[in-house]
């Protein structure tokens, strides 16, 4: 098979099987096999891959054809212009949170404390502290699995961070900052209604609000009083409803300044405000 041959091939097995990007995740998928870039391949469409490389090749769009997402067979997501491992036991990064990061790289000042709640693959947590000047980063998450994950990526990004196995607050100390998290917020019987590779293949725990979908803004906005510093900021992403009922949640705890943020496709995606 030439490359030519094998990319046209696995588009058509991945939209064959409805994947949504069925074009971009099959070029994924050959260029993680062959580790060929994109100005390579045009030079070199006429060649044969190796018969090693086109039963891998076909061996991960069988997997992919069957939702498993792009992200679980490379290992990766590139995440705030870095590079993060993920698995199943962590939400995959979100380009959509990047907008949380930067509201917080906004705020940040050498030599701040930053607890990141519900850390999952530590995407915020670690682009804080890579991004951001002399920053003390904390990680807290229930999930061992994911603590693992998060870890991973602290040693390969070369990031200086605490990582804490917590249920939110319980064995958190001392006083931050900034507390930032984007928990899970989507309403339980709303999971249903995603497509496959979020509802089958993410952490079931990294997704659900529960009922309302607003259980750990409740608790998270309830608990951070009392970890905040005077004038302690706390930073949340939000699904595009949410944005109202957080700013409420967080005005009716005592917070000022509640501020409602736009994604870049003009959604309500981050919210934050400050404990006196
Ligand atoms: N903080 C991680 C992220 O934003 C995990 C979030 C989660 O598991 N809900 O990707």
């Amino acid at each position: 098979m030439t490359l030519r041959e094998a990319y046209e091939y696995g588009q058509e097995q991945l939209k064959n099987a409805e994947i949504q990007d069925a074009v971009l995740d099959a070029w994924y998928l050959l260029e993680f096999v062959t580790g060929i870039s994109r100005a390579m391949y045009f030079l070199r469409v006429n060649e044969e891959m190796s018969s090693e490389q086109e039963k891998q090749y076909k061996a991960y769009l069988v997997t992919r054809a069957s939702h498993i997402p792009l992200q679980h067979i490379t290992g990766v997501q590139e995440f705030m212009g870095l590079e993060f491992c993920v698995n199943e036991h962590v939400l995959v990064p979100r380009q959509d949170t990047e907008v949380l990061v930067e509201s917080v790289l906004d705020v940040l000042e050498p030599g701040m404390k930053v607890l990141d709640m519900c850390t999952g693959s530590g995407c915020i947590l670690i682009s804080l502290c890579k991004l951001g000047k002399d920053i003390a980063g904390t990680g807290v998450d229930i999930s061992e699995e994911a603590l693992k994950v998060a870890y991973r990526n602290a040693e390969k990004l070369r990031a200086d961070v605490t990582l804490l196995q917590s249920d939110l607050f319980a064995n958190v100390e001392g006083k931050y900052d900034v507390i930032v998290s984007n928990p899970p917020y989507i309403r339980t019987a709303v999971i249903e209604e995603l497509k496959e590779e979020v509802k089958f293949h993410d952490p079931f725990l990294a997704l659900d609000g529960k009922e309302d979908g607003l259980y750990f803004y409740r608790k998270i906005v309830e608990e951070s009083p009392k970890y905040l510093k005077k004038e302690g900021k706390l930073y949340f992403e939000i699904g595009h409803d949410q944005g109202n009922d957080v700013k409420c949640l967080m005005e009716e705890a005592g917070f000022a300044k509640v501020t409602v943020k736009k994604d870049l496709a003009g959604l309500d995606r981050v919210v934050f405000g400050v404990y006196n």
